[in-house]
This record gives structure tokens, C-alpha cells and sequence, in this order.
């Protein structure tokens, strides 16, 4: 089906009716996810509709042990079936000697996030992600599907309001990210994470915005 076809079709549709298009339309689901504050609100309702939906988790050594730890938690309440994906060893041994997300974060996510996604995305018809349109400028241009690198991406979420995720989750009694209370709304590697609202804590004095896995 075509890219605007699509986009019409599932445009009105509520993201859990989106959901059970996806899985009438495609047979093979790409779904990661980063544990980060809004996460369990997309884990949650692909979990109803299929919990036996594998989760990609980018393992970029670099996470805070409170987004571990909540991954843990969300894992074992949702049940859910988690993979990690890491980078070459030798090449994050790199870019930790190195200092890389100082001197090119663009290389230091491509070695960590984009490079080992690469390497199983072209198994997958569909790439599913959280991301919002109200979450920067970039994300402000997008729509449910769009062709990127190859490979079609579906943002369910698209058209909803952070806070949205945040009610869904406490109505649902999902447990909140360790660190949303610290004031980090948006959580990514530690190197490169420091307390904001928004994203504005993410890449701070950077031109930055995006790790590159979303653009
Ligand atoms: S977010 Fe920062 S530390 Fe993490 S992979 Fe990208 S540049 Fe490296």
C-alpha cells in the first residue's frame, strides 16, 4: 500500500486501533523502544493487542542504571520480550577512550545506536516508535508511516501530547521513570542527558537534537 494511502487510512484511527491495522497490514514488526519516561504508554498497548512482540532495547553502555532498572521493572510487569542490541565491542571501547559524544556525537550514535539497529532492520517490513510531533521541530514535520533509509516507519503517537502518554500511564497504573521526578522529561545516554523539560535536556550546547536513529 502506498505511503499516503496508508497515512489516510490510519490518520483517524485512535493509536490502539492503529496498532491492530499494523498487525492485519504487515507481518513483520520492528519495535524499539528506549525505556524512557513516555515509553510505557506505546509498551503497554502493544502489549494488549500483542504481547508476544519482540522489544529492541539499543544498548548503548551509556544508560543510567535508573533507565535500567526501570526496564527491568516494565519488563517483568508487562511480561514483555525484550532483546538487547549492542554496539561492536571494540568501536564503543572507542568511543569511551575517546570521549566521542564530546568531539562528534553523530559518530559516537552511529557507532552505538544506528549500527547495530542496521544490522537487523532489514529484516522488518515496519519500524515502529513513539515518536510525537510535539516533541522538536524535526518530529514536527512528521506523520504516521514515512519511508526513511529504506525502511518504513510507524509513529502511532504522532498526533498525541506528551502529557497524554504521562495520564495514560498513571490511569494504568504503570510505574513512572526514576528519573521524571528529578526533572529529566526526556532520558537518553548519561553522557548526554542533564535534567529539562521537554527535550531541552538532551544534547545540551549542542546543535544536536536527534541521535540519529530518527533522521
Ligand atoms: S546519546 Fe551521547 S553517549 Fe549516547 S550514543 Fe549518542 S552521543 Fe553517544
Amino acid at each position: 500500500m502506498q505511503i499516503e494511502k496508508l497515512n489516510i487510512k490510519y490518520t483517524p484511527l485512535s493509536p490502539e486501533d492503529r496498532i491492530k491495522e499494523l498487525y492485519k497490514d504487515f507481518n513483520t514488526i520492528l519495535f524499539t523502544s528506549s525505556f524512557g519516561t513516555t515509553s510505557a504508554f506505546l509498551l503497554h498497548l502493544f502489549n494488549k493487542i500483542n504481547p508476544n512482540q519482540t522489544i529492541y532495547f539499543l544498548d548503548t553502555t551509556y544508560h543510567f542504571n535508573e533507565t535500567l532498572d526501570y526496564k527491568k521493572t516494565v519488563t517483568d510487569l508487562l511480561k514483555l520480550n525484550v532483546l538487547d542490541l549492542k554496539p561492536e565491542s571494540w568501536k564503543n571501547n572507542f568511543t569511551t577512550q575517546d570521549k566521542t559524544w564530546n568531539s562528534d556525537p553523530d559518530l559516537c550514535c552511529s557507532i552505538n545506536k544506528v549500527e547495530p539497529l542496521d544490522k537487523i532492520k532489514n529484516n522488518f517490513q515496519v519500524w515502529v516508535s513513539g515518536l510525537m510531533s510535539s516533541q522538536n521541530k524535526h518530529r514536527g514535520t512528521l506523520k504516521i508511516f514515512e519511508k526513511k533509509d529504506g525502511i518504513l516507519k510507524f509513529y502511532p503517537l504522532v498526533d498525541l501530547k506528551e502529557q497524554e502518554a504521562f495520564d495514560y500511564i498513571k490511569k494504568n497504573n504503570l510505574p513512572e521513570h526514576p528519573l521524571l521526578k528529578a526533572g529529566f522529561h526526556s532520558v537518553g545516554c548519561f553522557h548526554c542527558t542533564v535534567a529539562g523539560k521537554g527535550r531541552a535536556g538532551r544534547w545540551v550546547n549542542k546543535s544536536k537534537t536527534e541521535c540519529g536513529l530518527h533522521l
